[in-house]
């Protein structure tokens, strides 16, 4: 029986076999196989590095011999053999996973030096170059084999460096390298109790096992843990004939991409060292040069022109931009490596647009390329990565952007100073809805508490406006008019920054860079649509936001909240005086002033949305987050009210809720005081009834919150109705619309069934469906949510990312009860989760009509939708 094939030559393998070959084996084996000037190599599999741990920490059966054949034939590809004294074949042992883990893993250079094969060396290049690559192995070989202290090495160059008085490495002659070769060796003899290995084949053993150790190092399971790489899939190593980019004029080493990985533009970008290795380039001690500038030097501008070919090549071969290395000894170049290199969001677009319209790719894959969360970055102002700002703390990052501004604590004060031409950044402990008006004015918004749906976040996201929140290490000390972070005080009017994308709070007027929002991207948004079955709407309150959501993209409403609509101007004590109200009749007094502006702003929705569903939502917040709060606003509303002033106190004492989340919120409002229904059902039809009068195509779908149980949807239902009834016959027109409910109770969606009975649609309201189903409050979790995910207790934050075990098999139960009853029941999710990449798709596969997300999300829904749809079709076939 053959034994098993643990061991490929570059030539054997493909770029398909990244299981097996590691992605670093499988690109060295295709470059291999194109033609391409790689030194010659193979590859020890994943399943050699598997089977050894398997095996109890051994060399499965086989492996070495195979090593031995493998390392023949890179002799005889080179002319060279290893631990020869003349011609001295050096090797390099590399780990290579599956999954790119740049760094985590061991890698050693020049295996096959000892005492005499560095003389043979030497007698190729010179002495001081030979005993450089010598004290290099001994170091790497030490530090990696043999687990010994590297500072012990760095301590013995130092000492050389001081006696010389030379300040870097590359400065000192081959007589004290020959005498460190001597000091190494006897630290290693010392701290490891063996001598460093003469025999070069011994050394390569040693070093294969000790990349296969590398693979269960502290920090590649980090990384693993963190990058959601599984554990099991073991590393590849790669042995290597040495090239050397640091033997005279005419060798270099460098790095590029084959096009701008910022930009996009399709040029060979990168950086080159003449005479250097690799690590001269990380270790910055030189600075390197920009790759264009290879062109006009004498020694490696042949080498330049072959580059930038293979550049082209290998980017036609793998029909992606591919990040290289290189290396070009005596003149020679040598390719290293190819992988798919990382991108800017804005690059992202730019080279898949660019690519399509090149014939490389389709549109389908085009699609694929681009990461949702990647648009974020195209979408919204970014900090300047060259920035030398502090940050002072990261809380969470809330709605992406960055901004710069005064710091403000009143929501009034935000206005009026914005007004006065300012940029202000609202700092609250936590916002509510009474500070719209500010957050509105400001730049930003930053918290000190709540999580990524709390008050602030969402309606942050809702304005496309940047946010942190969350801030533990922010306090907030309204009295003094100051924050303190991390002990740095800021005073009220002092600049801070802040970035919405990563969370971080900073110190001062830190650079950002408007977005890009350029043809590219609508170029490839248009593709998206094309490709996604999902339909995509917006949560948007105001004409503004509906129109911009429009022309990011969305096919409606999905979520208009009306209670925001509340707090805009003076409408709050008109509603403070539907509160307060004792008898129907007050109320229906103060109703009967919000009832025009509510009018006007759907009026203004319709319009813009003119061809599209727009779903309105019936009040849902529970009463007291719309009273007055303080001695003063109590008394100004006893006089608007002509009341006593005892009487508004003792209502708002009344009305305060333990737990308000679950209180007298959403439809149990409407249901208690019915013509707050009414009176919004009215505004409705009236608004839809103006505007389609203008030619508007108007779609109202009315929509019931937090409904538990068919009686309450039922006899909303009526009201709606009714209302539409009376309207309708005394217009003597109507209009269609539709009635259904959010599920956003777990009850809901068990019964949805029954619910269906009632509702021509279902909207997911995943907010309070999460907080529902986990028993987890919005409001509060931000407190410990982030050590859950940070200890891996929850894979993520399930506000953020749809837990389609809990949440989503709710969805799924209400989505078939619901369609068993009602087929063409239209269903959408209207919660934080549809503009998120990952619930996205979940909602796709779920079988929902449409996401509906914040107005700056809709592009990432597009995106991801037919990312969904494409996936979907890739499993059909
Ligand atoms: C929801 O609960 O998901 C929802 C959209 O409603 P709100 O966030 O307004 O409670
Ligand atoms: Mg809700």
């Amino acid at each position: 029986m053959a034994a098993h094939r643990w061991v490929y030559l570059f030539r054997d393998g493909n770029a398909q076999q990244r299981d097996l070959l590691g992605g670093k084996g499988a690109n060295l084996a295709e470059m291999t196989n194109v033609g391409l000037p790689v030194p010659p190599g193979f590859t020890v599999t994943t399943e050699a590095c598997n089977a050894y741990f398997e095996d109890g920490a051994s060399l499965p059966e086989g492996l070495w011999e195979q090593v031995l054949d493998g390392l023949a034939d890179i002799e005889r590809q080179m002319g060279r053999t290893f631990g020869s004294p003349d011609r001295p074949l050096l090797v390099s042992v590399r780990s290579g996973a599956k999954f790119s883990m740049p760094g985590m893993m061991d890698t050693i250079l020049n295996l096959g030096l000892n005492d005499v094969t560095v003389r043979g060396l030497a007698a190729e290049a010179d002495e001081r170059f030979a005993y450089d690559c010598y004290r290099r192995l001994i170091q790497m070989f030490a530090k990696v084999v043999l687990d010994v202290n590297a500072d012990l090495f760095e301590d013995v160059i130092d000492e050389h460096k001081r006696a010389l008085g030379v300040r870097n490495d590359f400065e000192l002659p081959a007589d004290d390298l020959r005498r460190m070769v001597a000091e190494f060796k006897e630290i290693v003899r010392r701290e490891a109790g063996q001598d460093f290995p003469d025999d070069p084949h011994d050394q390569l053993r040693a070093a294969i096992i000790a990349v296969f150790e590398s693979w269960n190092n502290r920090r590649a399971i980090d990384y693993r843990n963190a990058n959601n790489i599984p554990h099991n899939l073991g590393t590849a190593v790669n042995v290597q004939a040495m090239v050397y980019g640091n033997m005279g004029p005419d060798c270099a080493t460098g790095v590029a991409f084959t096009r701008n990985p910022s930009t996009g533009e399709k040029r060979l970008f990168g950086e080159y060292l003449t005479n250097a290795q690799g690590e001269d380039v990380v270790a910055g001690v030189r600075t390197p040069q920009p790759i264009e500038q290879m062109a006009d030097d004498p020694h490696v501008g042949p080498a330049y022109q072959q580059l930038q070919e293979i550049a082209q090549r290998l980017e036609q071969h793998y029909r992606d931009m591919q990040d290289l290395e290189f290396t070009i000894q005596n003149g020679k170049l040598y390719m290293l490596q190819t992988r798919t290199g990382k991108r800017t969001g804005a690059a992202a677009v730019k080279i898949a647009v660019d690519m399509v319209k090149e014939g490389l790719i389709s549109k389908e894959e085009a699609v694929q390329r681009v990461l949702p969360s990647q648009l974020d970055q195209l979408l919204h102002p970014t900090i300047d990565p060259g920035h030398t700002g502090e940050v002072l703390a990261n809380g969470l990052p809330a709605s992406p952007g960055a901004a710069t501004g005064q710091v403000v604590f009143d929501a009034d004060e935000a206005k009026a100073l914005a007004e006065d031409g300012h940029d202000v950044i609202l700092v609250r402990l936590e916002t509510s809805p009474e500070d719209f008006h500010g957050m509105l004015a400001a730049r930003a918004v930053l918290t000190a508490r709540g999580g990524m749906t709390s008050h602030a976040a969402v309606v942050a996201r809702g304005m496309g406006k940047p946010a942190v929140v969350g801030c533990t290490a922010l306090q907030v000390d309204y009295d003094r008019q100051q924050i303190t972070i991390n002990g740095k005080v800021i005073p009220k009017g002092d600049y801070i920054t802040i970035d919405g994308s990563t969370g971080a709070v900073m110190l001062g007027k830190v650079p950002t860079i408007e977005p890009q929002v350029h043809g590219d991207l609508a170029t490839l948004l248009g593709w998206a649509d094309e490709i996604r079955k999902l339909g995509v709407r917006a949560n948007a309150d105001t004409p503004e936001d509906a129109a911009k959501a429009r022309e990011l993209g969305a096919q409606g409403i999905g979520l208009c909240r009306t209670e925001h609509m509340f707090f805009q101007g003076d409408r709050i004590w008109a509603v403070r005086e539907m509160i307060i109200a004792t008898t129907e009749e007050e109320r229906r007094a103060a109703l009967a002033k919000l009832e025009p502006m509510q009018r006007e702003d759907f009026a203004g929705i319709f319009r813009a949305m003119d061809g599209f569903p727009v779903t309105i939502r019936t009040l849902d917040p529970p009463l007291h987050e719309f009273l007055p709060h303080t001695d003063a606003e109590i008394e100004e509303l006893a006089r608007t009210m002509s009341i006593d002033p005892e009487i508004v106190k003792s209502k708002v004492v009344a009305l305060r809720e333990a737990n308000p989340m679950l209180g007298h919120r959403g439809c149990r409002l409407g249901i208690t005081a019915p013509e707050i229904t009414e009176m919004q059902a009215r505004a409705i039809f009236g608004a839809a009834l103006d505007v389609a009068a203008e030619g508007v195509d108007v779609r109202p779908e009315i929509m019931i919150p937090l409904v538990g149980d068919v009686e309450e949807l039922r006899l909303q239902r009526e009201v709606v109705d009714r209302v539409a009834q009376e309207m309708f016959a005394k217009a003597g027109r109507s209009i269609p619309y539709l009635v259904g409910t959010m599920i956003e109770l777990p009850r809901a969606a068990l019964l949805a069934d029954k619910i269906a009975e009632q509702a021509e649609f279902f909207s997911f309201g995943t907010n309070d469906l999460t907080q529902t189903t986990l028993g987890l409050s919005r409001d509060d979790s931000g407190r410990f949510l982030p050590y859950y995910v940070e200890h891996g207790i929850f894979k993520n934050d399930p506000f953020q990312v749809l837990d389609r075990e809990g949440v989503g098999e709710l969805i799924r139960i209400a989505v078939e009860r619901g369609r068993k009853t009602r087929p063409d029941i239209k269903l959408g999710i209207c919660g934080e989760h549809g503009g998120d990449p990952s619930s996205v798709e979940f909602c796709h596969q779920a079988g929902l009509d449409y996401v509906s997300a914040s107005p700056f999300r809709v592009p990432i829904a597009r995106l991801a939708a037919a990312q969904a749809a494409l996936e979907q079709s890739e499993r059909d076939v």
